[in-house]
């Protein structure tokens, strides 16, 4: 079939559809070119079982947002964006169920018009609630993502139905919500919900660094979320955003806070660049899922897709000391660097999760799209940070060993067996995986 009549069929809605192998495409950045043999792109849960059982490989597509090779396979890839319905908002329970194919974006304006949001949000609402989930994706000050999933539908390696719910199958469940993409192709997640809140955030500029170190925990839990953005530069950091709730009473500004003053207009964590793709800031109030991210889902994230992402997450006690290496080696990447992001994500159960058993702070690095001087400094970076035993973000970028991975994730032994049970053939396993985590 050619691209034109596939594109055709598409149209006309068909079953199950397989786009041919020039459509696979890249990852949103463009630094990871897919070597699946097809896209496929199933209508029904049947589809989706006729695709696992039809291909020796397979692997689940999200928003091709990550910037590692784990959504990557050289057999068939699974888009689900078809599954894209948000429905039985259970009031009692306050949960929901959430299609494979929904992106935050698209999620949160339904839950806002029944009074209910999400507790935690990334950066951006591009992504797909799965593909988040997947990889352990987190926002600040809250615990990550997949900690909201209740109930997972997916078709294991078998081809077959698996539901794994909270009250039937917690243990089970916490080594599936983050999945890394290899128990299953992953149909309907259930979420739990809180009532819907307002947020209101203001920025800060130019915090002196040892007024920022002095009082980490003071300026990190002014808000409901906080950030801290700098380039490892100046003994300053650049910008500090601060979300609170908007019922949270009122903040009195003033004019100086700890050293740093507030910011005269709205601005983007990458002091250059054009603000009107950031959520409004200056204290506006609005709707949570429209201030907990960075980026408006209107506008391309962050630089637009010129950029890199690595991120590394280390013991919250540590994080004095890791930021100060990291202004350690700040001029040595300093060509690769565009903005750097410094968070805290609340400890959690989840095996693979990157906050697995320790409160943790998150330090980001958006690279530019030089890949010769992001691989030059990531291993700067990583030696910096070496000795707190820092833990990679599955989705991101990094120059990790086996055997460095391996001794951060204590229950990588567990998701290993749950991995072989769901998928004794290795339908979902590709290279990432096999390098990093599943068993040799
Ligand atoms: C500009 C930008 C900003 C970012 N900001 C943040 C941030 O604030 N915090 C953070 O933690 N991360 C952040 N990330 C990283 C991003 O959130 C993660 O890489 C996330 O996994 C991307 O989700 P996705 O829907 O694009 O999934 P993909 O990248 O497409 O896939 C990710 C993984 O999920 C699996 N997967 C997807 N759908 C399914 C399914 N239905 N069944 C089974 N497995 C599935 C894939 O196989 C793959 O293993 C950012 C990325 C970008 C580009």
């Amino acid at each position: 079939m050619s691209r034109r009549e596939w594109l055709r069929s598409a149209a006309a809605g068909v079953g199950s559809l397989a786009l041919p192998a020039e459509g696979v495409g890249t990852n949103w950045a463009g630094n990871v070119r897919y070597t699946g043999a097809r896209l496929e792109r199933p209508g029904t849960l049947a589809d989706v079982q006729r695709i696992v059982r039809a291909n020796d490989s397979v692997k689940a597509l999200g928003g091709r947002h990550s910037f590692s090779a784990i959504a990557d396979t050289r057999g068939a890839m699974v888009s689900l964006e078809r599954f894209d319905t948000v429905s039985n908002v259970d009031r009692v329970a306050r949960t929901v169920e959430v299609g494979a194919g929904v992106k935050y974006a698209q999620l949160c304006p339904q839950l806002q018009r029944q009074g209910y949001a999400v507790a935690n949000l990334a950066s951006l609402p591009h992504i797909c609630v799965v593909g988040a989930a997947s990889t352990a994706t987190h926002g600040s000050g809250t615990r990550n993502l997949a900690t909201q999933v209740v109930g997972l539908e997916l078709v294991d390696g078998r081809g077959e139905v698996v539901k794994l719910t909270e009250d039937r199958n917690r243990n089970e469940l916490r080594g599936a919500a983050v999945g890394l993409g290899a128990i299953g192709v992953v149909t309907k997640v259930t979420l739990r919900v809180v009532p819907a809140f307002d947020v209101r955030q203001w920025v800060w500029e130019n915090m002196p660094l040892a007024q920022f170190t002095a009082h980490f925990d003071d300026i990190m839990s002014a808000g409901y979320s906080v950030s801290g953005f700098t380039t490892w530069r100046d003994d300053r950091v650049s910008e500090v955003w601060v979300k609170r709730r908007a019922d949270a009473g009122d903040w009195s500004l003033g004019r100086e806070w700890y050293g740093a003053s507030p910011a005269p207009r709205d601005r983007h964590p990458i002091v250059a660049m054009d603000p009107r793709a950031c959520t409004p800031q200056m204290g506006v109030p609005g709707p949570a899922w429209e201030r907990l991210p960075h980026f408006r889902p209107e506008f391309p994230p962050s630089s637009r897709g010129r950029e890199r992402h690595s991120e590394y997450f280390v013991r919250r006690p540590d994080a004095v000391a890791a930021i100060q290496a990291l202004y350690g080696v700040g001029g040595q990447i300093a060509r690769a660097l565009q903005i750097s992001e410094i968070r805290t994500v609340s400890e959690d159960s989840l095996w693979m999760s990157t906050a697995q058993g320790r409160e943790s702070v998150a330090l980001h690095f958006t690279w530019t799209d030089d890949d010769a001087d992001v691989a030059a400094a990531m291993p700067i970076v990583e030696a910096a940070l070496d000795r707190f035993g820092p833990r990679p973000h599955w989705g991101k970028m990094h120059a990790r060993t086996r055997a460095q991975v391996d001794a951060q994730f204590p229950r990588l032994g567990d998701f290993r067996d749950l991995c072989r049970r769901h998928d004794p053939d290795a339908k979902f396993a590709n290279e990432y995986l096999r390098r990093y985590v599943l068993a040799n």
